[in-house]
């Protein structure tokens, strides 16, 4: 038997232990986790993250970490087979960045809200971190290129517009540091506070905004800006959309979650769109974008975080 028939292929995601190893609050609903541990050692390529999302596992009210076995190809199913008491809790969340060297480190930028009856277990967690404290990280294994976890695609588009609440903001900075220098466009943030505007390396033709939200409604700053920006007559009445069901919206050039027919995946289109954040804020920007102003839906990934009302589960 040749060793090639032996050698059991490595699985393509990491599940791995991550134990914080700094915690820094940026600004008032941001809190920094730097994750660091041995288990680290495979997670990530090196190279350009765009918004690549991971999964993160936490600790249940015992604090202990659910028993996942860590060797599987099947971390989903390995994740369901602990006894739903001691699972703990799964959300998505984006790689603010990665330092993938000999210790590799993952710096996540956790939104706080921690309004009683709006929170979830993961702002709880996030406003609580501490050095030492550890959870479960489950993202694409080192060595692999076939861009895992990554939705943003621009295409041949030369402009692009980056829009999103402030669960997105981790991402967009993230786009903007990895992009070309020469990328031109417009990103559009809608933030909880103006203390809530965080550094970004953009490149200088793309013109980043920060749009903070103050007493108006979630969506209610961002909706306006970016519709004024395309065009769209001013004075239209904005009705967020509140979505149906639990599914969050997820929409892109190359996967559609209604089931709508993909034309193509590259329309040669020269501006592309990437939005972000609350589903029912992104579902209403659907609307006016490509029902209102004409926008090919191939030129736009509409991505759902979370849902207002709602807690995830993974
Ligand atoms: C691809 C992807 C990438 C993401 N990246 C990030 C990231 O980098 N940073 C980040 O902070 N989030 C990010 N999110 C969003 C995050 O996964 C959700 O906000 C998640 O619901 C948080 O879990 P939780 O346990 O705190 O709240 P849950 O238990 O899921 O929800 C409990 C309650 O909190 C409400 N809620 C959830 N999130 C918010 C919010 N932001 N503001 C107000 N109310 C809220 C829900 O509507 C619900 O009523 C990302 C999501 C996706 C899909």
């Amino acid at each position: 038997m040749s060793s090639s028939s032996t050698t059991r292929t490595r699985p393509p995601y990491v599940l791995a232990r991550a134990e914080v190893r700094a915690v820094e609050r940026v600004s008032p609903s941001f809190v920094r986790v730097t994750f660091g541990g041995d288990e680290l050692a495979d997670f990530g390529t090196p190279g350009d993250v765009f918004d690549a999302r991971i999964k993160l596992v936490f600790p249940p009210a015992s604090g202990i970490l659910p028993p996942v076995d860590r060797d599987t190809d099947d971390w989903w199913g390995a994740y369901l087979a602990v006894p739903e008491a001691e699972r703990g809790s799964m959300r998505t969340y984006s790689v603010r960045e990665l330092r993938a060297n000999a210790a590799t480190e993952v710096v996540v930028d956790f939104v706080l809200h921690l309004e009683p009856g709006l929170t979830g277990p993961a702002s709880s967690w996030a406003s609580a971190a501490e050095v030492g404290d550890a959870l479960l990280m489950v993202g694409p294994r080192r060595g692999r290129e076939d861009r895992s976890g990554i939705e943003y695609e621009p295409g041949s588009a030369s402009q692009v517009c980056l829009v999103g609440d402030e669960t997105a903001a981790p991402a967009i900075a993230r786009i903007l540091e990895d992009a070309p220098r020469d990328l031109r466009g417009i990103a559009f943030i809608e933030v909880p506070d103006a203390a809530d505007e965080l550094a970004v390396d953009a490149p200088a033709g793309v013109d980043v905004h920060w749009l903070p939200r103050g007493d108006v409604a979630h969506g209610l700053r961002l909706i306006p800006t970016v519709l004024d920006y395309l065009g769209e007559a001013a004075g239209t009445e904005i009705v967020v959309q509140d979505a149906e069901g639990e599914d969050l919206v997820w929409e892109t050039p190359v996967y559609s979650g209604l089931g709508e027919e993909i034309s193509s995946v590259d329309g040669g289109a020269d501006r592309y769109f990437w939005i972000a954040g609350e589903s029912g804020v992104v579902t209403t920007l659907r609307r006016h974008l490509v029902k209102g102003l004409g926008i090919d839906r191939t030129q736009v990934a509409f991505m759902g975080y979370w849902r207002r009302g709602v807690a995830m589960r993974g």
